[in-house]
Protein backbone atom coordinates (compact mmCIF):
# COMPACT_ATOMS: atom_id res chain seq x y z
CA UNK A 1 0.00 0.00 0.00
CA UNK A 2 1.06 3.34 -0.66
CA UNK A 3 0.69 6.67 1.16
CA UNK A 4 -2.21 8.30 -0.32
CA UNK A 5 -0.65 12.32 -0.45
CA UNK A 6 -3.74 14.21 0.49
CA UNK A 7 -1.53 17.35 0.16
CA UNK A 8 -1.71 17.07 -3.92
CA UNK A 9 -5.62 17.08 -3.23
CA UNK A 10 -5.92 19.66 -0.85
CA UNK A 11 -2.59 21.68 0.34
CA UNK A 12 -5.00 23.67 2.69
CA UNK A 13 -5.66 20.85 5.20
CA UNK A 14 -3.66 21.59 8.20
CA UNK A 15 -4.84 18.43 10.34
CA UNK A 16 -5.61 15.01 9.21
CA UNK A 17 -5.84 11.88 11.18
CA UNK A 18 -4.23 8.65 9.40
CA UNK A 19 -3.06 4.99 10.96
CA UNK A 20 0.88 3.97 10.78
CA UNK A 21 1.92 1.30 8.04
CA UNK A 22 5.14 1.14 9.09
CA UNK A 23 7.65 2.42 11.90
CA UNK A 24 11.17 1.94 11.66
CA UNK A 25 12.52 3.43 15.34
CA UNK A 26 15.97 3.69 17.42
CA UNK A 27 16.63 5.56 20.59
CA UNK A 28 16.51 9.16 19.33
CA UNK A 29 13.94 8.98 16.13
CA UNK A 30 11.56 7.13 14.31
CA UNK A 31 10.86 6.69 10.53
CA UNK A 32 6.89 6.23 9.87
CA UNK A 33 5.13 5.80 6.72
CA UNK A 34 1.44 6.37 6.96
CA UNK A 35 -1.53 5.35 4.93
CA UNK A 36 -2.53 9.25 4.68
CA UNK A 37 -0.10 12.26 4.87
CA UNK A 38 -0.28 16.01 4.54
CA UNK A 39 2.76 16.06 5.07
CA UNK A 40 5.02 17.71 1.86
CA UNK A 41 8.13 15.37 1.45
CA UNK A 42 11.30 17.85 -0.28
CA UNK A 43 11.85 17.74 -3.28
CA UNK A 44 11.76 19.87 -6.74
CA UNK A 45 13.17 22.82 -4.95
CA UNK A 46 10.75 23.21 -2.00
CA UNK A 47 11.66 22.35 1.60
CA UNK A 48 9.62 19.82 3.26
CA UNK A 49 6.68 20.52 6.16
CA UNK A 50 7.26 21.02 9.53
CA UNK A 51 4.35 20.40 12.03
CA UNK A 52 4.06 17.54 14.76
CA UNK A 53 2.82 13.43 14.79
CA UNK A 54 0.26 13.27 17.74
CA UNK A 55 0.21 9.88 19.06
CA UNK A 56 -0.81 9.16 22.84
CA UNK A 57 -1.55 12.69 23.80
CA UNK A 58 2.13 13.02 22.71
CA UNK A 59 3.53 15.35 20.10
CA UNK A 60 6.05 14.10 18.35
CA UNK A 61 8.21 17.06 16.07
CA UNK A 62 8.14 16.41 12.30
CA UNK A 63 12.17 16.72 11.81
CA UNK A 64 12.03 15.86 8.09
CA UNK A 65 10.20 14.31 5.39
CA UNK A 66 11.59 12.57 2.42
CA UNK A 67 10.01 10.57 -0.43
CA UNK A 68 12.39 6.80 -1.02
CA UNK A 69 10.65 4.45 -3.60
CA UNK A 70 7.02 6.60 -3.80
CA UNK A 71 7.01 6.04 -0.09
CA UNK A 72 6.83 9.13 1.98
CA UNK A 73 8.94 8.99 5.58
CA UNK A 74 8.26 10.85 8.47
CA UNK A 75 11.27 11.81 10.59
CA UNK A 76 9.62 12.16 14.32
CA UNK A 77 11.44 12.92 17.25
CA UNK A 78 10.30 12.68 21.25
CA UNK A 79 10.41 15.53 23.16
CA UNK A 80 9.91 12.97 26.42
CA UNK A 81 12.70 9.64 26.46
CA UNK A 82 9.64 7.55 28.43
CA UNK A 83 6.95 8.28 25.44
CA UNK A 84 6.07 5.41 23.41
CA UNK A 85 7.05 5.60 19.29
CA UNK A 86 3.76 5.05 17.14
CA UNK A 87 3.80 1.16 15.55
CA UNK A 88 2.42 -0.74 12.96
CA UNK A 89 -1.40 0.19 13.44
CA UNK A 90 -1.18 3.04 15.48
CA UNK A 91 -3.94 6.17 15.35
CA UNK A 92 -1.93 9.08 14.95
CA UNK A 93 -3.23 13.07 14.49
CA UNK A 94 -1.25 15.03 12.12
CA UNK A 95 -0.78 18.90 12.30
CA UNK A 96 1.48 20.97 9.67
CA UNK A 97 3.02 24.08 10.79
CA UNK A 98 1.03 26.25 8.46
CA UNK A 99 2.85 29.37 8.34
CA UNK A 100 5.69 27.27 7.00
CA UNK A 101 3.57 25.38 4.15
CA UNK A 102 1.69 28.71 2.76
CA UNK A 103 5.09 30.50 3.16
CA UNK A 104 5.92 27.42 0.48
CA UNK A 105 3.09 27.73 -1.35
CA UNK A 106 3.38 31.34 -1.97
CA UNK A 107 7.21 31.31 -2.76
CA UNK A 108 6.84 28.39 -5.15
CA UNK A 109 3.91 29.66 -7.02
CA UNK A 110 5.40 32.67 -7.55
CA UNK A 111 8.67 30.86 -8.93
CA UNK A 112 5.73 29.89 -11.35
CA UNK A 113 4.44 32.51 -12.23
CA UNK A 114 7.66 34.44 -12.77
CA UNK A 115 8.91 31.30 -14.63
CA UNK A 116 5.70 31.29 -16.66
CA UNK A 117 6.32 35.04 -17.69
CA UNK A 118 10.26 34.93 -18.33
CA UNK A 119 9.19 32.02 -21.21
CA UNK A 120 6.06 34.20 -22.38
CA UNK A 121 8.21 37.52 -23.03
CA UNK A 122 11.69 36.08 -23.89
CA UNK A 123 11.64 32.55 -24.40
CA UNK A 124 13.58 31.86 -21.64
CA UNK A 125 13.40 28.79 -19.75
CA UNK A 126 13.67 27.89 -16.03
CA UNK A 127 16.90 25.88 -15.74
CA UNK A 128 17.04 25.68 -12.34
CA UNK A 129 15.50 26.80 -9.00
CA UNK A 130 16.52 27.34 -5.50
CA UNK A 131 14.54 28.50 -2.37
CA UNK A 132 17.10 29.66 0.38
CA UNK A 133 16.69 30.62 3.30
CA UNK A 134 17.45 34.90 2.04
CA UNK A 135 16.00 34.67 -1.71
CA UNK A 136 14.33 32.45 -4.01
CA UNK A 137 17.02 32.10 -7.37
CA UNK A 138 15.99 31.13 -10.86
CA UNK A 139 18.60 30.10 -13.57
CA UNK A 140 16.92 31.80 -17.17
CA UNK A 141 18.85 30.02 -20.50
CA UNK A 142 17.92 32.42 -23.42
CA UNK A 143 19.95 29.66 -25.59
CA UNK A 144 16.69 28.95 -27.45
CA UNK A 145 15.73 32.92 -27.49
CA UNK A 146 15.70 34.04 -31.18
CA UNK A 147 15.70 37.44 -29.99
CA UNK A 148 17.44 37.94 -26.31
CA UNK A 149 20.73 36.51 -25.29
CA UNK A 150 20.99 38.26 -22.27
CA UNK A 151 18.83 39.00 -19.09
CA UNK A 152 18.86 43.27 -19.04
CA UNK A 153 17.75 45.00 -15.42
CA UNK A 154 14.50 46.26 -17.66
CA UNK A 155 13.77 43.03 -19.07
CA UNK A 156 13.48 41.84 -15.40
CA UNK A 157 11.64 44.76 -14.63
CA UNK A 158 9.48 44.30 -17.23
CA UNK A 159 9.08 40.69 -16.48
CA UNK A 160 8.53 41.91 -12.77
CA UNK A 161 5.44 43.85 -13.97
CA UNK A 162 3.84 41.22 -15.76
CA UNK A 163 4.13 38.79 -13.23
CA UNK A 164 2.30 40.88 -10.71
CA UNK A 165 -0.40 41.45 -13.49
CA UNK A 166 -0.50 37.79 -12.70
CA UNK A 167 -1.19 38.20 -9.36
CA UNK A 168 -3.59 40.88 -9.98
CA UNK A 169 -5.95 39.98 -12.33
CA UNK A 170 -6.16 36.23 -9.47
CA UNK A 171 -5.39 33.69 -12.09
CA UNK A 172 -6.59 30.16 -11.27
CA UNK A 173 -3.94 27.64 -10.43
CA UNK A 174 -4.97 23.86 -10.72
CA UNK A 175 -3.52 20.55 -10.98
CA UNK A 176 -4.00 17.90 -13.26
CA UNK A 177 -2.83 14.47 -12.43
CA UNK A 178 -1.99 11.90 -15.20
CA UNK A 179 -0.77 8.04 -15.34
CA UNK A 180 0.88 8.41 -18.19
CA UNK A 181 3.09 10.44 -20.06
CA UNK A 182 0.81 10.84 -23.52
CA UNK A 183 -2.06 12.98 -22.45
CA UNK A 184 -0.17 15.26 -20.04
CA UNK A 185 2.08 15.81 -23.08
CA UNK A 186 -0.41 17.83 -25.05
CA UNK A 187 -0.93 20.35 -22.73
CA UNK A 188 0.75 23.79 -23.71
CA UNK A 189 3.81 22.81 -21.53
CA UNK A 190 7.41 25.48 -20.92
CA UNK A 191 9.16 22.55 -20.49
CA UNK A 192 9.24 18.90 -21.71
CA UNK A 193 8.18 16.06 -19.31
CA UNK A 194 11.18 14.54 -17.68
CA UNK A 195 8.60 11.55 -16.27
CA UNK A 196 7.01 8.61 -17.89
CA UNK A 197 4.35 8.21 -14.97
CA UNK A 198 2.35 9.97 -12.54
CA UNK A 199 2.72 13.41 -13.58
CA UNK A 200 1.10 16.52 -11.76
CA UNK A 201 0.74 19.76 -14.11
CA UNK A 202 0.33 22.82 -12.93
CA UNK A 203 -1.93 25.60 -14.77
CA UNK A 204 -1.85 29.02 -13.90
CA UNK A 205 -4.26 31.00 -16.13
CA UNK A 206 -6.82 30.26 -18.88
CA UNK A 207 -5.91 26.69 -19.89
CA UNK A 208 -6.32 27.88 -23.55
CA UNK A 209 -3.58 30.28 -23.09
CA UNK A 210 -1.92 29.51 -19.89
CA UNK A 211 0.38 32.05 -17.53
CA UNK A 212 2.44 29.24 -16.65
CA UNK A 213 1.82 25.20 -17.30
CA UNK A 214 4.38 22.61 -15.87
CA UNK A 215 5.03 19.66 -14.37
CA UNK A 216 5.18 20.05 -10.42
CA UNK A 217 4.96 18.03 -7.51
CA UNK A 218 4.88 21.35 -5.23
CA UNK A 219 2.00 22.69 -3.18
CA UNK A 220 0.34 25.57 -4.44
CA UNK A 221 -2.75 28.17 -3.87
CA UNK A 222 -5.78 27.80 -5.10
CA UNK A 223 -4.83 31.59 -7.07
CA UNK A 224 -2.11 33.57 -8.11
CA UNK A 225 -4.00 36.35 -6.18
CA UNK A 226 -2.61 34.44 -2.61
CA UNK A 227 0.98 35.10 -3.80
CA UNK A 228 0.44 38.48 -3.47
CA UNK A 229 3.44 40.13 -4.59
CA UNK A 230 6.31 39.28 -6.93
CA UNK A 231 10.31 41.58 -6.34
CA UNK A 232 12.71 41.09 -8.46
CA UNK A 233 16.22 41.73 -6.27
CA UNK A 234 19.11 41.00 -8.52
CA UNK A 235 20.28 39.64 -11.69
CA UNK A 236 23.84 38.32 -12.31
CA UNK A 237 24.84 36.15 -15.26
CA UNK A 238 25.73 32.28 -14.04
CA UNK A 239 27.18 29.59 -16.37
CA UNK A 240 26.02 30.97 -19.84
CA UNK A 241 22.48 32.09 -18.22
CA UNK A 242 20.74 34.49 -15.73
CA UNK A 243 20.62 33.81 -12.35
CA UNK A 244 17.52 35.94 -11.10
CA UNK A 245 17.23 36.91 -6.97
CA UNK A 246 13.59 37.52 -6.08
CA UNK A 247 11.31 37.10 -3.30
CA UNK A 248 7.39 36.52 -3.34
CA UNK A 249 4.57 36.67 -0.54
CA UNK A 250 4.93 37.83 2.60
CA UNK A 251 8.86 37.75 2.48
CA UNK A 252 8.27 40.08 -0.65
CA UNK A 253 6.44 42.07 1.10
CA UNK A 254 8.45 42.27 4.43
CA UNK A 255 11.85 42.39 2.26
CA UNK A 256 10.34 45.89 0.74
CA UNK A 257 9.68 47.21 4.54
CA UNK A 258 13.32 46.23 5.34
CA UNK A 259 14.44 48.19 2.43
CA UNK A 260 12.41 51.22 2.37
CA UNK A 261 13.20 51.28 6.33
CA UNK A 262 16.95 51.78 5.38
CA UNK A 263 15.54 54.27 2.77
CA UNK A 264 13.92 55.95 4.73
CA UNK A 265 16.68 56.26 7.86
CA UNK A 266 19.05 57.58 5.25
CA UNK A 267 16.76 60.31 4.36
CA UNK A 268 16.25 61.72 7.47
CA UNK A 269 19.97 61.49 7.83
CA UNK A 270 20.77 63.43 4.36
CA UNK A 271 17.84 65.86 5.35
CA UNK A 272 16.62 64.61 1.69
CA UNK A 273 13.63 63.34 0.19
CA UNK A 274 13.79 59.76 -0.74
CA UNK A 275 13.64 60.35 -4.13
CA UNK A 276 17.17 62.92 -3.79
CA UNK A 277 18.87 60.35 -2.00
CA UNK A 278 20.91 59.52 -4.65
CA UNK A 279 21.69 63.14 -5.51
CA UNK A 280 22.28 63.78 -2.05
CA UNK A 281 24.79 60.85 -1.78
CA UNK A 282 26.46 62.10 -4.79
CA UNK A 283 27.06 65.54 -3.46
CA UNK A 284 28.68 63.98 -0.15
CA UNK A 285 30.88 61.93 -2.18
CA UNK A 286 32.31 64.37 -3.88
CA UNK A 287 32.58 66.72 -1.26
CA UNK A 288 34.29 64.18 0.99
CA UNK A 289 36.61 63.30 -2.58
CA UNK A 290 37.52 67.53 -2.25
CA UNK A 291 38.22 67.20 1.55
CA UNK A 292 40.37 64.31 0.72
CA UNK A 293 42.70 66.10 -1.48
CA UNK A 294 42.64 68.92 0.67
CA UNK A 295 43.38 67.09 3.90
CA UNK A 296 46.19 65.24 1.80
CA UNK A 297 47.87 68.86 0.02
CA UNK A 298 48.09 70.11 3.98
CA UNK A 299 49.23 66.71 4.74
CA UNK A 300 52.39 67.28 2.62
CA UNK A 301 52.94 70.46 3.44
CA UNK A 302 53.18 69.36 7.11
CA UNK A 303 55.21 66.43 6.41
CA UNK A 304 57.86 67.86 4.48
CA UNK A 305 58.06 71.00 6.78
CA UNK A 306 58.58 68.05 9.49
CA UNK A 307 61.72 66.54 7.37
CA UNK A 308 62.90 69.86 7.33
CA UNK A 309 62.99 70.42 10.78
CA UNK A 310 64.29 67.03 11.24
CA UNK A 311 67.57 67.20 8.97
CA UNK A 312 68.56 70.71 10.58
CA UNK A 313 69.83 68.47 13.40
CA UNK A 314 72.90 67.42 12.87
CA UNK A 315 73.51 64.49 15.74
CA UNK A 316 73.73 60.74 14.25
CA UNK A 317 70.90 59.59 16.40
CA UNK A 318 67.66 61.63 16.08
CA UNK A 319 64.91 60.57 17.73
CA UNK A 320 60.74 61.96 16.82
CA UNK A 321 57.93 61.06 18.75
CA UNK A 322 54.33 61.82 17.07
CA UNK A 323 50.74 61.57 18.20
CA UNK A 324 49.11 62.93 15.20
CA UNK A 325 50.98 61.57 12.37
CA UNK A 326 50.05 57.82 11.04
CA UNK A 327 52.01 55.33 10.63
CA UNK A 328 51.56 55.19 6.47
CA UNK A 329 52.47 59.58 7.21
CA UNK A 330 55.46 58.38 9.03
CA UNK A 331 56.35 55.83 6.07
CA UNK A 332 55.82 58.85 3.66
CA UNK A 333 58.57 60.71 5.67
CA UNK A 334 60.89 58.02 6.08
CA UNK A 335 60.90 57.63 2.26
CA UNK A 336 61.95 61.07 1.79
CA UNK A 337 64.38 61.25 4.76
CA UNK A 338 65.88 58.25 3.37
CA UNK A 339 68.03 59.43 0.39
CA UNK A 340 68.92 62.39 2.78
CA UNK A 341 70.12 61.04 6.08
CA UNK A 342 73.27 61.08 7.77
CA UNK A 343 73.15 58.56 10.59
CA UNK A 344 70.12 56.88 12.60
CA UNK A 345 66.52 58.84 12.54
CA UNK A 346 64.03 56.68 14.37
CA UNK A 347 60.35 58.10 14.12
CA UNK A 348 57.90 56.72 16.63
CA UNK A 349 54.32 56.69 16.01
CA UNK A 350 52.95 56.69 19.70
CA UNK A 351 49.32 55.07 19.40
CA UNK A 352 50.15 52.61 17.04
CA UNK A 353 53.38 51.73 19.11
CA UNK A 354 55.08 51.65 15.56
CA UNK A 355 59.16 52.52 15.27
CA UNK A 356 60.29 53.52 11.86
CA UNK A 357 64.03 53.46 11.32
CA UNK A 358 65.92 55.42 8.42
CA UNK A 359 69.38 55.87 7.91
CA UNK A 360 72.49 56.51 5.02
CA UNK A 361 72.26 52.55 5.37
CA UNK A 362 76.26 52.35 6.59
CA UNK A 363 78.18 50.51 8.64
CA UNK A 364 76.88 50.74 12.41
CA UNK A 365 73.49 52.32 10.58
CA UNK A 366 72.15 49.09 9.34
CA UNK A 367 68.72 49.18 10.42
CA UNK A 368 67.55 45.72 9.25
CA UNK A 369 70.57 44.81 11.89
CA UNK A 370 69.70 47.46 14.74
CA UNK A 371 65.58 45.81 14.19
CA UNK A 372 67.33 41.93 14.18
CA UNK A 373 68.83 42.24 17.50
CA UNK A 374 68.19 45.14 19.87
CA UNK A 375 64.38 45.02 18.17
CA UNK A 376 63.79 41.86 18.79
CA UNK A 377 65.61 41.78 22.59
CA UNK A 378 63.36 44.19 23.58
CA UNK A 379 59.94 42.82 22.29
CA UNK A 380 59.18 43.83 19.16
CA UNK A 381 58.75 42.11 15.57
CA UNK A 382 59.33 43.97 12.46
CA UNK A 383 61.91 43.82 10.00
CA UNK A 384 63.40 45.66 6.84
CA UNK A 385 66.59 46.46 5.11
CA UNK A 386 69.93 47.75 5.85
CA UNK A 387 68.36 51.89 4.80
CA UNK A 388 64.89 50.99 6.54
CA UNK A 389 63.20 48.93 8.60
CA UNK A 390 59.72 49.05 10.73
CA UNK A 391 59.14 47.07 14.53
CA UNK A 392 55.62 46.94 16.18
CA UNK A 393 55.65 46.46 20.14
CA UNK A 394 52.71 45.05 21.99
CA UNK A 395 53.56 46.79 24.88
CA UNK A 396 54.77 50.28 25.31
CA UNK A 397 56.83 49.71 28.52
CA UNK A 398 59.00 47.38 25.47
CA UNK A 399 58.65 50.67 22.77
CA UNK A 400 60.35 53.19 25.71
CA UNK A 401 62.91 49.61 26.49
CA UNK A 402 64.23 50.13 22.84
CA UNK A 403 64.69 53.68 22.49
CA UNK A 404 66.54 53.68 26.01
CA UNK A 405 69.10 50.76 24.69
CA UNK A 406 69.66 52.47 21.47
CA UNK A 407 70.76 55.65 22.92
CA UNK A 408 72.55 53.83 25.64
CA UNK A 409 73.99 51.78 22.30
CA UNK A 410 75.12 55.30 20.35
CA UNK A 411 76.75 56.69 23.38
CA UNK A 412 78.60 53.51 24.02
CA UNK A 413 80.00 53.32 20.24
CA UNK A 414 80.50 56.92 20.67
CA UNK A 415 78.57 57.76 17.66
ZN1 LIG B 1 5.08 24.03 -8.37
Amino acid sequence: MITNKIFQKDPYLRTLESSVLSSNCDEEKAEVILTDTIFFPTGGGQSCDKGFIIFDENKYPVIDVYEKDREVIHVIAREKASSRWPCQGSEVKMEIDWKHRFDNMQRHCGEHILSGVMFKLFQGINKGFHMGDDYITIDIDLSQSEKYSVLTWEMAEEAELAANSVIWKGAPVHTDYFETKEPASKLPLRKPLALERDISIVTIGDASSPDDCVACCGTHPRSASEVGLIKIYKIEPNKGMSRIYLEAGERALRGYQKQFNTLYDMSLRLSAGISDITAKCDAKISHMEDLKNQLNHFRNITINAEIEKILQNSAKLIIREYDDFSVDDLLNMSKKLEPRCNGLIVLICRPHKTVLLVSCGNEGFNCAGIAKSLGSECGGKGGGKPSSARLFFREKSDMEKFKTALKSEFQTSGL
